[in-house]
């Protein structure tokens, strides 16, 4: 009897969990309206440079991804004028739980209902609509750090979060960051060699048809480089110089 009730309820949990991930992707691949971004700013290192850093962001900060998925939006015919609006959030106290780099198929998914766990109730703020898309923004002081750890955007939960500098230099490349790990939250998959970071060719190209192919003058995003040669990458300065490849547009039901 008790069996039953505990296998009822297990099943009635897993069906629910199911259809929330599956009302998230209706509301997300649609585009009759904008998408509510949230960006949560972390302090990732506890350094003086990050707390600047966090204290002098506005929203502006932001407004090229906005600006960015309306020009590319509209390039593949979206009807929607403005694809995603983001909104600042003030400064968290908590990191969320961080993904070892060699963790199993089954540390992910610990790791990622971690995570959701963590989304839950640091995104929470009384008297203000939940965003959809929740973007945690992890800024680290580029002084001390060389490489930032890997960012992250899961569909399931509608989680990002991005590793970025706390640096005005870098703020158009912490855009292609967050953008990135955004779309991967509605849908789109990697377009770049995991192992070397080269982007893939053709569906990680800003122009697969440009002759000659090398060097590329805008990078894919969901490639997040763009190939100066068959053995040399760089990421641009900005969301300017990168695009949404068709392969993308399909996955985000862009197009269809
Ligand atoms: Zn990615």
């Amino acid at each position: 009897m008790w069996k039953t009730i505990r296998i009822a309820l297990l099943l009635l949990v897993l069906l629910g969990v199911a259809v929330h991930t599956w009302l998230d992707r209706v509301a997300t691949q649609g585009w009759h309206e904008a998408i509510w971004v949230g960006i949560f700013p972390l302090n990732a290192d506890g350094s003086a440079a990050g707390q600047h850093y966090i204290e002098n962001l506005t929203v502006k900060d932001f407004a090229p991804i906005e600006d960015f998925l309306a020009r590319e939006g509209h390039r593949y015919g979206l009807a929607l004028e403005q694809p995603v609006h983001v909104e600042l959030y003030s400064q968290g106290t908590r990191l969320p739980p961080s993904l070892a780099a060699d963790a199993g198929p089954l540390g992910v998914a610990w790791w990622s209902l971690k995570l959701r766990w963590f989304a839950a109730r640091a995104t929470s703020v009384p008297g203000r609509a939940p965003p959809r898309i929740r973007m945690f923004a992890l800024y680290h002081d580029p002084a001390t750090l060389e490489r930032a750890p890997d960012s992250h955007g899961l569909q399931k939960g509608l989680i990002g979060v991005a590793h970025l500098f706390a640096d005005p230099a870098m703020a158009g490349a912490n855009d292609i960051v967050i953008t990135h790990e955004l779309l991967h939250t509605v849908g789109a998959s990697d377009k770049y060699d995991l192992a070397s970071g080269a982007p893939l060719f053709p569906i990680g190209f800003g122009d697969r048809h440009r002759q000659p192919l090398y060097p590329q003058d805008e990078a894919e995003i969901m490639a997040g480089r763009r190939a100066l040669s068959a053995n040399e990458w760089e990421m641009p300065g900005s969301l300017r110089s990168v695009v949404v490849g068709p392969e993308t547009a399909l996955e985000i039901r862009w197009t269809h």
